[in-house]
């Protein structure tokens, strides 16, 4: 009955919505409760309610009055869909109490669900990225079987929250019954040592140990938290024991956290540890294009161009001067062209005195493998000369998109040949050789800084 009068309802908001906002808010919704001016509506998470609450409130009332029930008051619910299949399945009667028993989940579920926007779909890969991808495509076929732990680790805004929750995601979409769990470090710390102080609230061990996968972000926060370390520790234990899949991230890998604890360090050394690095041009140009265009814009050359040559360090930033750039544009009703984004992003630039020079990426390139800037440029074949000088030629021609030749002048080659050879030899060893990978990675950041 009540199932019926919400179908008519649907039906009448999909003719007023548009496709994808009815496929992503309204299709995997319930009616659950309608009594003197009562109505519960039971969606599948937290981005629905919000979503609903905040947007289609009214709506929803004025279409539920056109069908005649009266409204005072609507509360959105959540609720996984297999659990009420389930109950339903049982008898339909059972539906009313799952309802109420399962309002504790509604609550845990908040600040940890998984943020639907997060998929591999619009993960853009590229060869900054593609280790991490890959590894992560792999977890969905078996979670904890392959990587486990897989520990993602790279600087901020490079991707790595959206990567781990793409896991999550995908894993859910093919098994709605997986548990999956996402939060931050932080708030893993928060609540813990909130129960560990509080008289009245009881920290619930079980809740994080659970679970078919546990996914934990931006795991530098735990440092320096004994006690929180050593209840992380047993949830770990407990979660690989059980060959349950545990994804970490961090900004650093797991030798460089200050202040883990060792034992912990050795766990999460176990499984794969992977760096997510700053993307290459070809990447950015990537990432601009593809947002752009899904969000109905279409850039030419000169404009991805110029973003991605003036943004070098993080996605986020690339999105950010993207997104700014087109709510100039449909603001003013233009299109996106190279004089609006280059006047727009000459803030941006003034804010941020450090342009990257040829100079600074030899010396600090240099510097890194402790040999002279001279050597670098020279003719010297010496080993340790050599590896430094092509990782700088790799890196003249990543981050400042320079052309063959003027790497090779730059770096007092008379043949161009040799430098695609460097280039090519380095982006090679970087998906081979960890080492070197790291390398690169330390040295871009000490670029930036
Ligand atoms: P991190 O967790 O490493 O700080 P995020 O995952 O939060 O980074 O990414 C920052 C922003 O950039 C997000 O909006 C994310 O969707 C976007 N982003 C990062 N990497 C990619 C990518 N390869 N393709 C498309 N978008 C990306
Ligand atoms: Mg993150």
């Amino acid at each position: 009955m009540q199932n019926s009068l919400w179908q008519t309802v649907l039906g009448e908001i999909e003719l007023t919505v548009s496709r994808a906002s009815f496929m992503t808010w309204f299709k995997n919704t319930e009616l659950v409760e309608q009594q003197g001016g009562q109505v519960v509506i039971a969606v599948p998470n937290i981005f629905t309610k919000q979503q609903l609450e905040v947007k289609f409130t009214q709506q929803i009332k004025d279409t539920l009055e056109r069908n005649k029930v009266s409204v005072n008051h609507i509360e959105f619910i959540i609720q996984s869909s297999t659990k009420k299949r389930a109950a339903e399945a049982i008898h339909p009667a059972v539906v009313a109490t799952e309802i109420v028993a399962s309002a504790p989940t509604a609550t845990k579920t908040k600040g940890n669900s998984l943020n639907p926007k997060y998929v591999f779909e619009t993960f853009i890969v590229g060869s900054s990225n593609d280790l991490a991808y890959a590894a992560c495509q792999a977890i969905v076929g078996s979670p904890g079987t392959k990587y486990n732990p897989l520990f993602l680790y790279g600087g901020v805004g490079l991707g790595k929250t959206h990567l781990m929750q793409a896991v999550g995601n995908e894993i859910v979409r093919q098994n709605p019954q997986a548990d999956v769990l996402y939060t931050s470090t932080q708030a893993f710390v928060d609540e813990f040592l909130e129960c560990m102080k509080s008289r009245s609230k009881q920290w619930d061990s079980s809740r994080y140990r659970n679970v078919d996968v546990l996914i934990i972000d931006d795991m530098q926060f735990i440092a320096g938290k004994q006690a929180t370390q050593e209840e992380f520790f047993h949830t770990f234990n407990s979660l690989h024991q059980a060959n349950k899949q545990i994804i970490i991230s961090s900004d650093k890998p797991p030798k460089s956290i200050p202040t883990l604890e060792d034992r912990l360090r050795s766990r999460f050394e176990w499984g794969m540890a992977i760096d997510l690095q700053a993307p290459d041009f070809e990447t950015r140009c990537a990432i601009l294009q593809t947002k752009a265009g899904q969000s109905g814009f279409t850039l030419d050359r000169d404009t991805v161009e110029y973003l991605a040559t003036n943004i070098q360090t993080n996605i986020r930033e690339l999105e950010g001067a993207l997104n700014q750039l087109l709510a100039f544009c449909e603001m003013r009703g233009t299109r996106p062209d190279l004089q609006t984004a280059s006047g727009l992003l000459g803030n941006v630039r003034a804010s941020r005195p450090h342009h990257l020079t040829v100079r600074q990426v030899i010396d600090k390139t240099a510097k890194h493998f402790q040999v002279e800037p001279v050597d670098i440029v020279s003719p010297k074949r010496d080993k340790h000369i050599v590896v430094p000088r092509q990782i700088a030629m790799y890196l003249l021609r990543s981050e400042l998109h320079m052309s063959f030749p003027k790497i090779a002048s730059e770096l007092g080659r008379k043949d161009h040949t040799t430098a695609i050879h460097s280039v090519e030899k380095i982006e090679k060893a970087i998906k081979l050789d960890f080492i070197i990978r790291q390398q690169v990675t330390d040295i871009r950041e000490k670029l930036y800084v």
